[in-house]
């Protein structure tokens, strides 16, 4: 379709986060088979080894059981020092109750790792860094690493790239920037970054006795509050806390709010913090004649598994690139329909939570979720169809539109009917 790539171009990726490294990758992989030879440059400035927001591309740090998969169709397994915990089990705190979910499967690895170099203030010393290990992966395989923010692209026939120090020529710009930071692009591409919603994180020391492979959850408070996730990273845990409008110490009134004063003091434990944004929705103008953006730049998953897009939209851009052709048609043709598959299935997330907030909110629809989780202790994993929802909802696991057809199927609906009239004769 138009536009290809041919032997010798310059392939610029701007950003070497997830989305840049696995473009990279999947770059490397595709073209090796096709016999193809291409430059591959990545730019980036972060220097992923640094602890605190220097070197982090704050997150909360789960990685879904679909991304470890896909991770080894590029031959990439974890090293033991990347991953900072299993997580087997997750424990829902409502006001009276604690829900413990545990892992549907042990086939449903998840593991939590840490972006950069850890907490700016690091007890336990620095960690290995999970953007740094793809990076470094990236280039062990042939990609250039260009350590420099691009400060704007341009358009002279062919995309311009701009440093400080130099300008490059591109065949193919791929804008893997994600949405922390101000596009590159000219105005002339187009190009209007997703919508997003702010998020507060903050890590602390992982308090004596608390488990290292459960996530905890907790809702409703502080108000505003979607969901606030505990996780166990090594010798730290991660608060992370999504919510509408939440205050500018949002940590401290979480803790508050749950009574987690005495294990995670805000005053002496807090070791970093910061208030990311989380891209909600699908940008722009995400492709034209040779360029593309990935990851959270073009679109990602709804609240979970943002890594787990990264790598399937990264992915399918570079599949078109080289089977299709760089034109603006081709992209149209290749690309947008996973990313409006994407959007699709985050409308069915989307209603999902809203079910889940429903629960929360009225009395009698959380004791028959309560209900009909505990009766699922007794019965084989295969079976419990309400704990795998939960479970899926809560880690990306699944797709959104997966776990709405087993909510709304038989084998889901008459055991809520049944614990709905056992919650009625009490
Ligand atoms: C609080 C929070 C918790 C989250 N928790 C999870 C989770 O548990 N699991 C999960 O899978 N996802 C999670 N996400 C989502 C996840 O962080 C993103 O989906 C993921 O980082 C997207 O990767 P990316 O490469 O597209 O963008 P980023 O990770 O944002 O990477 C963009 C890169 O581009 C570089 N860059 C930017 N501008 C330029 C420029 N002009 N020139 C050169 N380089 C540039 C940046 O330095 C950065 O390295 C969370 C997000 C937030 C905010």
């Amino acid at each position: 379709m138009g536009i290809r790539l041919s032997d010798g171009d310059r392939i610029c990726i701007i950003g070497g986060g997830p989305a840049g490294s696995f473009a990279a990758l999947q770059l490397l992989a595709q073209i090796d088979q096709l016999g193809m030879r291409l430059e591959v440059m990545i730019f980036e400035p972060r220097d992923f080894s640094i602890p605190g927001s220097g070197g982090c591309n704050r997150c909360a740090g789960i990685i879904s059981t679909r991304l470890i998969h896909n991770l080894e169709s590029l031959e990439i397994s974890l090293p033991d020092d990347v991953i900072q915990s299993e997580i087997r089990a997750y424990s829902i705190h409502l006001n009276q109750e604690i829900m413990k979910i545990d892992r549907p499967d042990p086939e449903y690895r998840i593991v939590s790792i840490y972006r950069g170099g850890g907490p700016r203030l690091h007890p336990f010393g620095p960690v290995t860094s999970f953007d740094g290990y793809l990076l470094s992966a990236a280039c062990a395989r042939g990609a250039e690493r260009i350590k420099a923010r691009v400060i704007a692209v341009t358009w002279d026939r062919k995309p311009i790239i701009h440093t400080a120090q130099n300008r490059f020529a591109a065949d193919l710009v791929i804008l893997a920037t994600g949405v922390n930071s101000r596009s590159p692009l000219g105005d002339e591409f187009g190009y209007q970054p997703p919508r997003t919603e702010i998020m507060a994180q903050d890590e602390f020391p992982l308090p004596e006795g608390w488990p290292s492979d459960q996530v905890r959850s907790y809702f409703q408070k502080p108000p505003g509050l979607v969901f606030g996730a505990l996780i166990p990273k090594g010798s730290y845990v991660n608060i992370s806390l999504l919510g509408r409008g939440l205050a500018a110490d949002a940590i401290s009134d979480f803790i508050e709010a749950h009574e987690l004063n005495e294990d995670l003091p805000v005053s002496s434990g807090s070791l970093c913090g910061c208030t990311p944004r989380i891209a909600v929705g699908l940008a722009k103008r995400y492709f034209g004649d040779r360029w593309v953006a990935v990851g959270d730049a073009a679109v990602t998953r709804l609240y979970k598994d943002g890594i787990g897009a990264a790598f399937s939209t990264a992915e399918k851009a570079v599949h078109t690139a080289l089977t299709v052709g760089i034109s603006e048609a081709a992209f149209r043709k290749g690309y947008r329909p996973l990313c409006k598959e994407i959007v699709k299935d985050n409308n069915y997330g989307r209603i999902l939570f809203r079910l889940w907030d429903l629960t929360l909110r009225f009395r009698v629809l959380m004791s028959v979720w309560v209900g009909i989780i505990k009766s699922e202790e007794d019965l084989p994993r295969s079976q419990r169809i309400h704990s795998r929802i939960l479970w899926g909802m809560f880690t990306g696991s699944e797709p959104y539109r997966q776990l709405f057809r087993k909510l709304f199927s038989k084998g889901s609906i008459i055991p809520l009917y049944r614990s709905v009239k056992k919650d009625r004769l009490k």
